[in-house]
């Protein structure tokens, strides 16, 4: 808010959680800059706002905004690419090692009172050494909890519309498999592609039905590339062995079902949410948006071709 201060006239929404997108079309009327977290940039508001110029997301996923009405009319829309990868990460492996190992279930088992007495059967889990990482979508992300599971002796195996670089493959000595191979032989899957068309319910009824029944399925990218409905019947089937889940379908409805499970951790869509990452990311959303309406074009532009003359 200081560096926005020292360039820009500032309005701004007070409370922390996204504006809907009437009433953001109705307070943009008379902007040049949006700057935006989570709220939702439908063509309606990019309409309304006939003075706009540029669009900053703090955030690393833009599809809350509607690029194409953005283009159309030549206003460049930045995300953050680059300061949040490595702690959402964290957070996905986080998840991977707490549905694992049934940190959740342990903590609560204590917390209720029901630890009487060691006991050699207590709370068996799953190993995570040595199993097998499969990674669905490769990028940023995904090669960041490729990093952590090399740590943990994981064999890699990933699935992407494009085969990346021989020498990325090598780094993480990881193997490019098709979308079969991935479901039938990962132990932990973990997605890491965008929300887009092709995305939407990736991860359905036939997927899990693929997947090991010892299997954990790992979701911080988007509610929408798993069918949830879907996953908690496989997971009351025991078709598979548990989830890690970030984010969801209907946020911040979460399916009643997976409430109920135990082999299930649910976190709030936080995967980028620490102090230090929440800091770069406001500072690179404000950076890029002093950038673009100074004339000048930042790195993170989603939509490059309204440079294009
Ligand atoms: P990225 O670097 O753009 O990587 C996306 C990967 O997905 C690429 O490997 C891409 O490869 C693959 N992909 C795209 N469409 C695909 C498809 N239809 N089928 C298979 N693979 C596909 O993105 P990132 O930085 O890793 O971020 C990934 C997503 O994580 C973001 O879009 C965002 O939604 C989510 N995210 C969530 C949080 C959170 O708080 N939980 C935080 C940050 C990001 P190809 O193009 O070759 O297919």
């Amino acid at each position: 808010m200081e560096l926005l201060a020292a360039h820009f006239e500032i309005a701004f929404h007070p409370q922390d959680s996204p504006m809907p997108p009437e009433q953001l079309a109705e307070a943009c009327s008379d902007v040049e800059g949006l700057l935006v977290v989570g709220s939702r940039i439908t063509a309606e508001v990019v309409a309304h706002a006939a003075r706009l110029q540029a669009v900053s997301t703090a955030s690393v996923g833009y599809d809350n905004i509607d690029i194409a009405a953005c283009t159309l009319r030549h206003i460049p829309v930045t995300n953050t690419v680059g300061v949040l990868e490595e702690t959402t990460a964290d957070l996905a492996f986080a998840l991977l090692l707490s549905v694992a190992r049934r940190v959740v279930e342990g903590d609560r088992f204590i917390r209720e009172g029901h630890w009487r007495e060691w006991q050699y059967g207590l709370l068996h889990a799953a190993d995570i050494h040595h199993k097998t990482l499969g990674l669905y979508g490769f990028g940023r992300i995904g090669q960041a909890v490729a990093r952590r599971g090399r740590g943990f002796s994981m064999p890699i195996l990933y699935y992407t519309r494009h085969r990346v670089a021989e020498s990325v493959e090598r780094e993480f000595e990881a193997r490019y498999v098709d979308r079969e191979t991935l479901l039938a032989e990962s132990d932990f899957l973990s997605l890491h592609v965008p929300k887009t068309p092709e995305t939407q319910h990736a991860i359905g009824a036939r997927e899990l039905a693929e997947m090991k029944p010892s299997a954990f399925l790992i979701n911080t990218a988007r509610g929408s590339v798993v069918d949830e409905e879907a996953l908690v019947q496989a997971l009351q089937a025991k078709k598979i062995a548990g989830a890690g889940l970030d984010v969801f379908e209907q946020e911040p409805k979460v399916h009643p079902g997976l409430v109920t499970l135990p082999n299930v951790v649910l976190m709030p869509h936080v995967g980028s949410a620490t102090s230090e990452t929440r800091l770069a990311m406001a500072m690179r959303a404000a950076e890029n948006l002093i950038a673009l309406l100074g004339g000048r074009r930042p790195r993170d532009v989603v939509n490059p071709e309204v440079y294009s003359p």
